[in-house]
This record gives structure tokens, sequence and C-alpha cells, in this order.
């Protein structure tokens, strides 16, 4: 029988979502000892629901309820109620990821000081550095089972896909090609066995070898007795005591019923378009624009990676299907160098996608029509694809709103997601896919063609952590600037994006919170 708490226990600490970022703190405060109640829009899914079908899987697991897409980017014409693609279910877009797992760079933490001020950029230092979260990356690490150094597996063997982009890459001069590091198992590794290389990593690991909250903290955080998780709980509004110090959140249950849960703090951890909406739409007397807002930062600094994909039809089979989705990363563009026209750096990380989701993808105005359309798919064995994943500058603009009149089922307006390019994203991107395409040419590609953007898999930044309360929204911790028992625990919490894939940096803060949280409690500051 797993615990239960009383709605008005007020000793628990109610956490808002269970991926990677309130997945990972649940089970580290229960192996604390601290009691929490994890609150999780979606259902509860079992390995066995895991089935290798691209679109089965997204129609079962994504976030579809409805969404606005805003800004000049295509993505707001081919996919107007889609701007991201996030995971509404126990275990959160940890079930959906690809399992790439690279830590920042030193300098990310600190691009402001770096390159200075840049128009039309909300730059900003984060207010930690790579020294003080280097102990809880190697602890991620290890916790999630990262290839290499910390947890002892090797890197994986490379897949055909990433061998035809690597010899591309050396005959261009690239030298840093590894496969990995990912958090997915080469031998077994913490009660889960080793990968089986049929691809379809991102449609959920039916084998458990990939790491996913789903699998691991979760049932582990429960099996404590500190820990209980409510699934089809959709948080609807964070309350507060007249010093306004948050103590309950009200939710709507599977049934649609409202139930409070009495809080003794709450930490957000909805992904970077829900987090900034409940707080916003927690606005009372005494916080009339939302929740932690003083600064009027919530909602705003979105990022999402500056990204593009390339693909190249090679005279031979290649069958990227293959393998690991993810199957191997070039750091080499990674590096800080202004000389390339741009600040930030990006990885390009060979990708596959099944033909469901590439026939889509290739041409998601159309529909997907003509003869170099159907030429392409007919070609989909000699495919290759890349993805370039970049530095995406925050700009205040860019951001989570609330629409004026349209509701959602729980009758809470509608998230508007505004998302436009800098100058330096579209520098970055274009010399990206130039790099990709001569990767390509250099092994002999019969042709290479961009594939438009799809929903955004990387959500970060609205939440923003900052050293002084009028520039961001959470300190150090990722604890709120104006409230301090309410914390911000997932990947809306970045001061930026960085040139590596977020979840590894999400994990490795919530280890590091749920540090902190613990101090405090033990210090009865909480
Ligand atoms: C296809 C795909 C591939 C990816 N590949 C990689 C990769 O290789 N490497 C990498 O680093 N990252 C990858 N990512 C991104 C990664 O999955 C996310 O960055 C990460 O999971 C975000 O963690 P989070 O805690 O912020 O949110 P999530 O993991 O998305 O968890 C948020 C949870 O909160 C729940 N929730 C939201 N609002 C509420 C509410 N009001 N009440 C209750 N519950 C709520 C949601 O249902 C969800 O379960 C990928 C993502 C996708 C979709
Ligand atoms: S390739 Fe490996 S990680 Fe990916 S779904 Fe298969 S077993 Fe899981």
């Amino acid at each position: 029988m797993s615990t239960r708490f009383e709605h008005d226990d007020d000793g628990v600490l109610v956490i808002i979502g269970s991926g990677a970022g309130g997945g990972t703190l649940a089970h580290a405060l229960a192996r604390k000892g601290i009691k929490s109640v994890v609150l999780e829009a979606g259902k509860r899914y079992a390995l066995e629901d895991i089935e290798n079908d691209e679109w089965a899987m997204f129609e079962k697991i994504s976030w579809l309820d409805e969404r606005i897409t805003a800004g000049p980017r295509q993505l707001s014409e081919t996919f107007p109620n889609l701007p991201a693609w996030i995971v509404k279910g126990v275990g959160g877009s940890t079930i959906h990821w690809a399992g790439v797992a690279l830590r920042f760079q030193p300098h990310e933490f600190r691009l402001h000081s770096e390159v200075g001020d840049i128009a039309g950029a909300n730059l900003l230092d984060w207010p930690i550095s790579y020294e003080e979260l280097e102990p809880y990356y190697v602890q991620a690490e290890r916790h999630m089972g990262v290839t290499g150094d910390a947890s002892g597996m090797p890197l994986h063997d490379w897949n055909n896909n990433f061998m035809v982009l690597a010899e591309g890459a050396r005959r261009v001069g690239y030298e840093k090609l590894r496969a990995g590091p990912m958090a997915i198992n080469t031998r077994p590794y913490d009660d889960r066995p080793q990968c089986m290389q049929a691809g379809f990593c991102m449609q959920g690991c039916r084998f458990g070898a990939k790491w996913s909250t789903m699998y691991t903290d979760i049932p582990r955080a429960e099996a404590t007795g500190y820990c209980e998780v409510r699934p089809n709980a959709m948080a609807l509004t964070i309350e507060h005591d007249e010093r306004g110090r948050v103590n309950a959140v009200v939710y709507a249950d599977a049934e649609g019923n409202l139930q409070r849960q009495r809080a003794r703090a709450v930490c957000v951890a909805g992904n970077s378009i829900e987090s900034p909406r409940l707080l916003l739409n927690s606005h009372s007397a005494l916080f009339p624009d939302g929740l932690a807002n003083s600064s009027g930062q919530v909602g705003r600094n979105y990022m999402t990676h500056a990204t593009a994909c390339v693909f190249a039809e090679m005279p031979k089979p290649v069958n990227m299907h293959r393998g690991t989705t993810f199957a191997g990363i070039i750091s080499d563009e990674a590096r800080l160098d202004r000389s390339r026209g741009f600040v930030g750096g990006y990885t390009l990380e060979v990708m596959s996608l099944g033909l469901p989701f590439f026939a889509k993808f290739m041409d998601p105005a159309n529909g997907g029509w003509g003869r170099d359309y159907a030429a392409i798919l007919e070609k989909y064995d000699h495919l290759s694809g890349v993805w370039i994943c970049g530095e995406d500058l925050p700009m205040e603009e860019n951001g989570i709103t609330l629409h004026d009149s349209r509701k959602d089922q729980y009758g809470l307006p509608v998230p508007i997601v505004y998302k436009g390019d800098h100058p330096n994203d579209e520098a970055l991107r274009r010399h990206g896919q130039q790099q990709a395409r001569s990767c390509y040419e250099a092994v002999g590609a019969v042709r290479v063609f961009d594939v438009p953007d799809f929903p955004t898999s990387h959500n970060v930044g609205t939440n923003r952590m900052s050293a002084r309360p009028e520039d961001g929204v959470v300190n150090q911790w990722g604890q709120a600037h104006d409230i301090d028992n309410l914390f911000v625990s997932d990947g809306s919490q970045f001061t930026s994006s960085g040139a590596e894939n977020p979840t590894l940096t999400i994990v490795a803060l919530a280890l590091r919170q749920a540090d902190h949280i613990a101090e405090r409690m033990s210090r009865g500051e909480l």
C-alpha cells in the first residue's frame, strides 16, 4: 500500500510535476526522510504501455492541452497549437527524451561577463558557477547512469548514422566526436538492463535502459514511504497566507473535482511553459502580477536552443533508425569564439527520425506532396540526419503570457508561447547548417537538405535564476526571491541555454536543491 498524506497535512512539501526536475527532487528528498506530495497532471504509464510507434506514443503521452504558438517563426503556422514537445504523464518529458546528457561548460554560466551586453538580448550570468555545480554533475551522472567516468560505463558503439556523419566531420577537421555521454546503459546498471540498440528511444524505452523518472526516481521515492504521487492531478493555483508565504495548492483531480493540498513549501516543476503559467495564474491581492513576479520576469526569457535539422541522402543504405536515436555528438563548435560571427556555441548531434515522424516533419506546411518529397521518402533507408543544438540568447519578449479570453478544460487562461530569433541565433543556425552540409558533402552525399522546425523539446528560462531580485525570479538555489518557501525545480530556472541539452543540468540542480531544502529544514528555516 503506497503512502497517503492527508489534504490538511501542512508538513508536506508539494512538488508540481514528476519529470526531470520534480521526479528527481521528490526522490532525493524522500531519501532524506522529507515528506512530499507530487501532483502530476498526466496519467501513470507502465513499461508495457510503451509502443515502438512514433505517432501512437506521441498521441498517448504528449501535452496536447490547448496552447498558442506565436511569433515570427514558421512554427506558428505549421504547428499553431503545439509550440513545444512536452510530455504529460508520470515521468514527464524524461519518458520521451533521447538520453543525451552533456554538462554545461564553465564559461556558459557567465556568458554576460564573457561577451558583455548584446543589443536585443537580456543576457545575465548565472548566480552559480560551474565549479559549484560540478559535484552535483558527478552525482547526477551516477544517479542517471550516464556513460563515461562517473558511472564507469563505456560509451556506446557507433551506429551507421554516426559513422557517416563522423567520417564527414573528420574530413572537415573536427576532432571531438563521441557516442555520448548518454543516460542509456551500455551494460546492466542500477537494476536496469543494457540498451538493445533497437531505436525508438523518443517513444519511451520499453526496456528501461534509458534513464527516466517514470521507472527510477518516482517508484523509488514512493517505496521509501515519504512520497505520495498523485497522477491526473492538475495544479491550478498556489495559495499563500497573509504574510505571503505559500501554504496550499489547489488542483483538479481525475474526476475534475477541486482539491486543496496544504503545504509546508511548494516546488514548481511543470516545465518552462506550465511553471510560469501556474505562477501567473496564482495572482492575488498581495501579488497582483502573479507569484514571485515582483521583477516582472516570470514567463520571460523563454529559450528553446537555436536548432536546425539537416539530412543527407547517401549513396548507400544507412538505416539511421537502427541504434539509439541520438547516437553521437560533435562538440568542436561548442566553444566560445566570436570570430564565427556569433556568441555561444553549438553541438552537432546525429539524429534519426522514424519514417512516420520524418514524413510529417519534412513538409509540415503542405502535408507531404510532390515529386521531390516522394523521391526523398523513397530513399529513407539511405538517409542520415543531424540536429544542431546551439546557444539561444534570452530575450525579454520571448515568453509565456495568458490569453485574455480563451480557457482550457480546467477553466484556466490558455498560454500564448511567443518565440522569435535574435540575429545571433540566426547566424549560429546558418553556421551550423553550413558545417553540417560540409560534413555530408565530404563523404559524398547525393543531396543535402534542411528539415523545417518542429515543436521544441528543450524549453528553458521562464523563471530564471539571478543574483539580484530585480533581474530574475529565483536565487541560486531555485528559491523565489519574493517568497522563501516557494521553489522552482525545473528547466525554467535556467539563466542561459548553453549549447548543451538541458536535462543533466536540471537533474544536477534538483539534487543540489534537495540538499539546500534539507539543510534549511534542519535549521528550522522552512
Ligand atoms: C522528444 C524529446 C527528446 C529529448 N531529448 C533530450 C536529450 O536527449 N537530452 C536532454 O538533455 N533533454 C532532452 N529532452 C528535453 C528533456 O526531456 C526536458 O528538458 C526535461 O525533461 C525537462 O524537465 P522538467 O522537469 O523541466 O519538465 P518535464 O520533464 O517535462 O516534467 C514536467 C511535468 O510536469 C507536469 N505538469 C506541468 N504542469 C503541471 C501542473 N499544473 N500540475 C501538475 N503537473 C504539471 C507535466 O505533465 C510533466 O509531467 C527531450 C525532450 C523531448 C520531448
Ligand atoms: S535503443 Fe536502447 S535506449 Fe533506445 S529504446 Fe532501444 S533499448 Fe531503449
